[in-house]
């Protein structure tokens, strides 16, 4: 099998990843907090990890994938109250909204979407597990995780407990033992949910879902934690706390954080009005341009989101579409393209790309290349393979997915102008000007073609058929 390098967050480094079972990976990616619409953040760490999850399955390995879904914290809680509703509906009602979010832009589901809330059985033994064990304590309705009894707290982070203690120097709860410590269950306050436990009614917080739930589903040890690097500190810590001080082993072998993404150069905040919806996006924007966009950058680097940048991603996206669309139509007899062993090595190349801590950019640029090739390829034998391979690479990328004319024929970025004649209205004229031709009325063929145009169509005529697309 391939060999495949991961930048390790624990580490620091580039590392060859070896899962613990030989031809099996295990994943777990901290999902959402369902308590609002999934914004443009949430889309990216979701199609980076797809195309994680893609790779590994495309060279050999099985993969279980497991995101959760966050269904009860501090923010579910307010939310539901603002809107008078129950904790339990907020959150199908943005589920439902995230998982046709994520359906959108081609990312494939998780194979387990565990909710926090289903889990509580397995959360409370886990927090019994730490009070046994000394890591843990109960205070007036509270447990708490214990921080100083885990003498490795703060390496995925890099902080030190002195750094921490200095943060924190007024923080200090009425029931904690020590201002570092954090919550791993919470006492019920008048009007929220709650479940029963050996502490009295309350509620677990957010930190130990993540390692019960994976503890559940992949064991107590297992290969990749992803995430986006904002979830590092205080989260990814406290889970490595939890689950090392429960199972007395170690928790991840490689955590992988994506980057952040700012918008016009700011970060993404709904006060500063900057605050990218997906539905929203999608609205203006093809889905698959949106996958194009964010695989454009290596997973780890922050992405500056920009009008501009959407449009820069558009010429890329509609270069590769361009070259599918004109071998599709069959073009005629041109210098030879690349040999099949040249396509071997295109794939070989696509794929170290990928092993090399998922580099997506690389992996970009091979498709670029396989679309030159395709432009010139003198046979159809030829541009036929190089075609079927340029589809079954960009398909580990969750690419090229729409047919190559009608990808054209739709408006891809509809920012607010006039979106233009539809394609039935686009087709009438173009059987009229057919019509024309036919006629030999070319003064009438003309001005409709010049019509067209005007409105951003560009028809072609080919093959004794004409076909169009949008600018
Ligand atoms: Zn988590």
């Amino acid at each position: 099998m391939i060999e495949i390098y991961f930048t390790n967050s624990l580490s620091k480094k580039k590392e060859r990843f070896v899962p613990l079972e030989p031809g099996r990976v295990k994943i777990y990616n901290c999902g959402v907090t369902v308590y609002d619409r999934c914004h443009l953040g949430h889309a990216r760490g979701a199609i980076n990890f797809d195309v994680l999850r893609r790779f590994l399955e495309a060279v050999g390995y099985q993969v279980t994938y497991v995101k959760n879904y966050t269904d009860i914290d501090d923010k579910m809680i307010a939310r539901a109250a603002e809107r008078k509703i129950t904790v339990a509906e907020l959150a199908k009602e943005n589920i439902a909204l995230h998982d046709r979010d994520m359906a959108s832009l081609g990312i494939q589901p998780p194979h387990i979407a565990p909710k926090a809330t289903e889990h509580l059985p397995e959360i409370i033994q886990m927090i019994e597990r730490l009070v046994q064990g000394g890591h843990a304590y109960a205070a007036g309705g509270d447990v708490y995780f214990k921080v100083r009894s885990f003498a490795a707290y703060g390496e995925l982070s890099g902080k030190s407990i002195e750094d921490l203690i200095s943060g924190h120097r007024v923080a200090l709860g009425t029931e904690k033992q020590d201002p570092l410590d954090f919550a791993l269950w919470k006492a019920k306050k008048p009007g929220e949910p709650f479940w029963q436990s050996p502490w009295g009614e309350g509620r677990p917080g957010w930190h130990i879902e993540c390692s019960a739930m994976s503890e559940k589903y992949l064991g107590e040890s297992f290969d990749i934690h992803a995430g986006g690097s904002d979830l590092i500190f205080p989260h990814h810590e406290n889970e490595i706390a939890q689950s090392v001080c429960a199972h007395h082993q170690p928790f991840v072998r490689y955590w992988l954080h994506n980057g952040m993404i700012q918008i016009q150069s700011q970060k993404m905040s709904k006060s500063l009005g900057n605050f990218a919806a997906i539905e929203d996006l999608l609205l203006v924007y093809e889905p698959e341009l949106i996958r194009f966009f964010i695989l454009s950058s290596q997973y780890r680097a922050s992405i500056d989101f920009s009008k501009e940048a959407l449009h820069k991603a558009l010429e890329g996206l509609d270069r590769l579409y361009t070259a599918l669309r004109s071998a599709q139509e069959n073009r005629p007899q041109l210098p030879p393209g690349p040999a099949p062993n040249e396509l071997k090595q295109k794939k070989k190349q696509f794929f170290a790309a990928l092993a090399d801590d998922l580099n997506t950019p690389a992996a970009l640029a091979v498709l670029f290349d396989l679309a030159r090739g395709l432009n010139i390829a003198s046979d159809p034998a030829t541009a036929g393979r190089i075609f079927g391979l340029l589809q079954e690479l960009a398909q580990v990328l969750g690419l090229l997915e729409q047919d190559p004319s009608l990808w054209f024929q739709r408006p891809r970025i509809r920012e607010g102008k006039e979106q233009g004649p539809s394609a039935a209205e686009i087709e009438s004229l173009i059987q009229q000007r057919i019509q024309a031709r036919a006629e030999k009325n070319w003064a009438e063929a003309d001005r409709i073609r010049d019509l067209l145009r005007a409105q951003g169509i560009v028809i072609e005529d080919q093959a004794g058929k004409t076909i169009w697309k949008r600018k």
